[in-house]
């Protein structure tokens, strides 16, 4: 993710993330990882995230200290969603999901 992006990410959800979380996914996910955090701020423990990257074409997001069912319950939803969004532009379409990542038609023959 640009660094813009993960400095917005980072100005808006202190709580949630600082310079210590580790940020390596697409681009195209800044909305869903938008809403993860907006719906994580809205939970009881609103837990600080260590990892947010992508394993076997999806999100993945690691809080080492744990987190509550309902944080958990959010994390699961942005991590399933994450499978039909490209990581590349956000595209919802044609999403193809090859060689572990999910990108849309236009974005597949990227490496990254
Ligand atoms: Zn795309």
């Amino acid at each position: 993710m640009r660094d813009e992006l993960q400095e917005e990410l980072k100005k808006h959800f202190p709580k949630l993330i600082d310079e210590k979380t580790q940020i390596a996914i697409g681009d195209g996910w800044f909305d869903l990882i938008t809403c993860l955090l907006q719906t994580l701020m809205i939970t009881p423990d609103k837990p600080r995230l260590d990892d947010i990257s992508t394993k076997f074409g999806r999100l993945r997001v690691t809080s080492f200290s744990g987190v509550s069912d309902a944080a958990h319950g959010a994390i699961a939803m942005s991590e399933m969603m994450s499978r039909y969004i490209c990581s590349v532009c956000g595209n919802k379409t044609d999403i193809n999901h090859t060689d572990h990542r999910s990108r849309c038609l236009a974005h597949s023959d990227q490496a990254r």
